[in-house]
């Protein structure tokens, strides 16, 4: 490691800290300006020095191109070559290609783009952009990464990240020169709090010299960015520096400083003084402006800079629309404005003023006191006070247009707006029901309304014009400002004992992955199981069994948890991912997780969020299990454990490994755990509340302590000791996203059920079922088998539930089907289902994102 890291002086999470690097030693927090051939545009690397430069960044691609990393090499490194004594950071070359280039294409290999040159196919991989940057010679290099903008969703983020964890040890091993080069890594994973979560932990455990969190500053709204920020410097090591890619807005490096980020880098500086517009304490000065053409005055009269002590505005109006000296003076004062930013920076929290210096900045930025409003929530994280500084904003859009900013695009610009066909689509059939289809002359002309709006929400919970909990909330509206159902009896379902406990099961489970617990846990039962393949894979799946009570969401014990352990098992193996050694080892445990975490999901009640709105939904329709955690667990217990013990064997015979035995494993999970180290005090903290929270899920009934109360309990101990904190819960989107949706629905079931209009369904398909005169088991098999397969049209388990659950209910119902059978049935097929195909569920989106299996 070629640095020394040495914090100085801290507030909160910001810290001030000298960064030494071999050319030159460094004071955090730091701008980096960025250069592309080896300068910064029209500045000498005297003036850089002048202005209080640091570090610059060289572009690996433009510096390849030309002049060509071999020769900078063989005349000395870059330093020599552009006469820069202080240090240097040079990108990997993959974000410009990705960026400039529009046929660039990534793969597993690296990056595929055609030469600008000569237009032939050319190949950047992890071990060639380190080759590049050893001859380049920078104090800081950065590995390869997969880079993705923030605004796509979906399994790209998350192959991304995998790729980006898989490619760090191509370019560990790779890199010649650790003893004067320090290779950073970067933590990608996309808005996902839980894939940055992996990303950042598989990284730390590499133990690189300084840490970078990319593919932000893409566009992504603000209070995602400064989250993500947040999580990722929360779990980065104190002793190592943390740069924040692509940001220099003078407000964002503010915010992400007082967040506890060291660097950063961005070429809006030098950019936007191009376009003739300077940084000032203020915001922006554009000088184009015709006002300019007679100001006498210097740019920023408190600047000391060279350019605001001999040239007056008038003058440099004159120049920016004409003359390049324009814009190279106007570089040279916006470079000066970051170091002096930079410089305050340090100083201030050096010297126990930090929080005086933030609220000086906004007060200059915001004179009417409208600091956005996600200033102000990262604020409040930063804990630093600033409501002097703030008083409420005249409107939403002022608030979110940050100054500082020319042609910045707003934050709060609407999003595109429902899809318009599936709009018309979902209202089509609530309408159609409403106005065209006869009502039945037992149902109310109010019951039959809100059925029309159930049937609206359903068609667009399937169809999705607008996301899930947007859809459902318009739902609710409707019913409320029809008059088909009070306010208070549409609401209902939010004060619903189950629906919070689904709340608070995602922060468990959040807690599991934060700690590292559910890690260490797996590890050990790979120790004790892992030395053939087929132990291996038991040794997971009893692992998985043995946390899934305790950590209710299959999707975060599959990504959080069981995908990592998987991966560095099967790479140890020689079983790589996207490649044919795949088939080795890691297709065949992967596969087998897969289809046993259905099975362990099934076996415990809490071990799914879905068990739990299944549950919930039967009591709407009037169908209460009595004490359901044990009820639960002894109808599922036979078949579950039954099929968790047959599941990997079965696969062995049915999809074989080409590996039979890991000798290896169990000594790597053994060298993992010493590692890990002792059971830290977080971890043995939810472990103890995992044991009082399931223990109350057992026996709580009897000394009359509900589930939910339980698991508020639970929570509570959590947040007072410190395993999570209340960011990690307002972090957790799936969680007040199933919340706000599922809450509606089950409101609307429970009024559609005390409207009489479940019952007149059933009435009907009883009838129906009479006149195929099938008996109760018969249809019994008809429904479920009916229900399973319907999931190869849904992506989501819930959303499957949220759908279909109570109609299926209701049929088994009037089938004859008895009660609390059709009820468990059901919500056991719903984690059977979770296991059909790749896109079934959030499970299935991570292990095959995990890319060893194709689909
Ligand atoms: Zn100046």
């Amino acid at each position: 490691m070629a640095l020394r890291f040495e914090v100085l002086g801290r507030f909160n999470r910001a810290r001030a800290a000298q960064l030494t690097l071999p050319h030159f030693t460094c004071q955090t927090p730091l701008f980096m300006p960025v250069g592309t051939q080896g300068t910064i545009k029209g500045l000498t690397t005297d003036q850089l020095e002048e202005i209080g430069c640091q570090i610059i960044l060289g572009n690996t691609y433009h510096l390849e191109l030309r002049p060509g990393s071999q020769l900078i090499d063989d005349l000395g490194g870059l330093h020599k070559f552009m006469n820069w004594k202080r240090a240097l950071l040079t990108d990997s070359g993959g974000f410009q290609m990705v960026s400039l280039l529009h046929l660039a294409d990534i793969t597993e290999e690296g990056v595929t783009f055609q030469s600008p040159v000569d237009g032939k196919p050319m190949l950047l991989t992890p071990e060639e952009s380190i080759h590049i940057q050893n001859n380049i010679g920078a104090d800081i290099i950065m590995a390869l990464d997969d880079v993705v903008k923030t605004t796509i969703t979906g399994p790209r983020i998350e192959e991304a990240m995998y790729r980006t964890l898989r490619w760090i040890d191509r370019c560990i091993a790779a890199h010649k020169k650790p003893d004067v080069q320090n290779l950073f890594g970067i933590v990608q994973g996309g808005l996902d709090p839980v894939l940055r979560d992996i990303c950042v932990k598989g990284l730390v455990e590499r133990n690189l010299p300084g840490y970078a969190i990319g593919g932000l500053a893409g566009g992504e709204d603000k209070d995602s960015f400064w989250r993500v920020v947040a999580q990722c410097t929360a779990g980065l090591p104190e002793d190592k520096p943390r740069y924040v890619m692509g940001v220099g807005y003078p407000l964002d490096i503010v915010v992400c400083s007082a967040l506890g980020a060291d660097m950063y880098d961005c070429v809006y500086p030098t950019r936007t003084a191009r376009f003739g517009t300077a940084l000032v304490p203020e915001g922006v000065l554009k000088l184009k402006q015709s006002v300019m053409a007679t100001d006498e005055r210097p740019i920023d009269p408190t600047c000391p800079c060279m350019v605001c002590k001999n040239y007056t505005r008038a003058y440099l109006h004159c120049l920016v629309t004409k003359d390049a000296m324009g814009s190279q003076l106007l570089s040279y004062h916006n470079l000066s404005f970051m170091m002096r930013l930079s410089r305050d920076l340090h100083m201030s929290i050096l010297e126990g003023r930090f929080p005086e210096f933030v609220r000086g900045f906004l007060r200059m930025q915001f004179p009417k006191g409208d600091v956005p409003k996600w200033v102000r929530n990262a604020m409040v994280v930063a804990g630093i006070d600033i409501a002097e500084c703030c008083t409420p904003a005249k409107c939403p859009r002022d608030a979110m247009d940050a100054p500082g900013t020319v042609k910045r695009i707003c934050d709060c610009q609407a999003p595109a707006g429902a899809k318009l066909v599936p709009l018309l689509v979902s209202l089509t059939v609530g309408l159609a029901v409403r106005f065209l289809a006869p009502r039945p002359p037992e149902v109310s002309p109010q019951a039959w309304q809100l059925l029309s709006i159930f049937l609206s929400t359903i068609a667009g919970l399937v169809l999705g014009p607008l996301p899930v909990g947007a859809w459902a909330f318009l739902g609710l509206t409707a019913a409320v400002a029809t008059h088909t159902l009070p306010f208070a009896a549409a609401f209902s379902a939010f004060t619903n004992e189950v629906i919070w406990l689904i709340v608070i099961s995602f922060f468990f489970a959040r807690g599991f992955v934060k700690t590292g617990l559910g890690d260490r846990i797996a590890t050990y039962f790979v120790k004790w199981l892992g030395s053939s393949t087929l132990g291996l894979s038991y040794g997971l799946t009893i692992s998985e069994a043995f946390i899934a009570p305790a950590m209710p969401s299959t999707t975060a014990r599959a990504g959080g948890v069981f995908l990592p352990i998987i991966k560095s098992l099967s790479l140890s193996a020689g079983s790589k991912p996207n490649h044919p050694s795949s088939r080795k080892l890691g297709s065949y445990l992967v596969m087998s997780q897969f289809q046993a975490a259905g099975n362990s999901s099934a076996l415990f009640l809490t071990a799914a969020a879905q068990n739990l709105l299944c549950l919930k939904l039967a009591e709407e329709l009037g169908i209460i299990v009595a004490n359901p955690w044990v009820a639960w667990f002894k109808a599922a217990s036979l078949p579950a454990i039954a099929s968790l013990l047959a599941t990997p064997y079965l696969l062995y015979k049915i999809f074989p490994p080409e590996t039979k035995d890991t000798p290896d494993a169990p000594a790597l999970a053994a060298e993992k755990l010493k590692r890990m180290g002792p059971v830290t005090k977080n971890e043995w903290v939810m472990i103890g509340t995992m044991l009082l929270a399931v223990s109350l899920w057992v026996f709580g009934d009897a000394i009359g302590v509900s589930s939910v109360v339980a698991a508020m309990l639970g929570l509570s101990i959590l947040l007072l000791l410190g395993v999570l904190d209340w960011d990690d819960c307002l972090n957790e989107k799936s969680a007040w996203d199933t919340f706000a949706w599922f809450a509606v629905l089950v409101g609307m079931a429970g009024q559609l059920t005390n409207l009489g209009i479940v019952s007149w369904m059933s009435i009907c398909v009883a009838k129906l079922l009479e006149s195929f005169s099938l008996s109760w088991p018969a249809a019994f098999c008809v429904l479920e088998a009916s229900y399973f397969l319907i999931h190869y049209l849904f992506a989501s388990q819930t959303g499957h539930v949220g759908a279909l659950y109570s109609a299926f209910l209701a049929m088994h119902v009037a089938a004859g089907v008895p009660r609390a059978l059709s009820a468990l049935a059901l919500a056991f097929n719903t984690n059977l289902f979770g296991a059909l195909t790749h896109y079934s569920s959030g499970q299935a989106a991570v292990y095959f994102g995990g890319k060893f299996m194709s689909t």
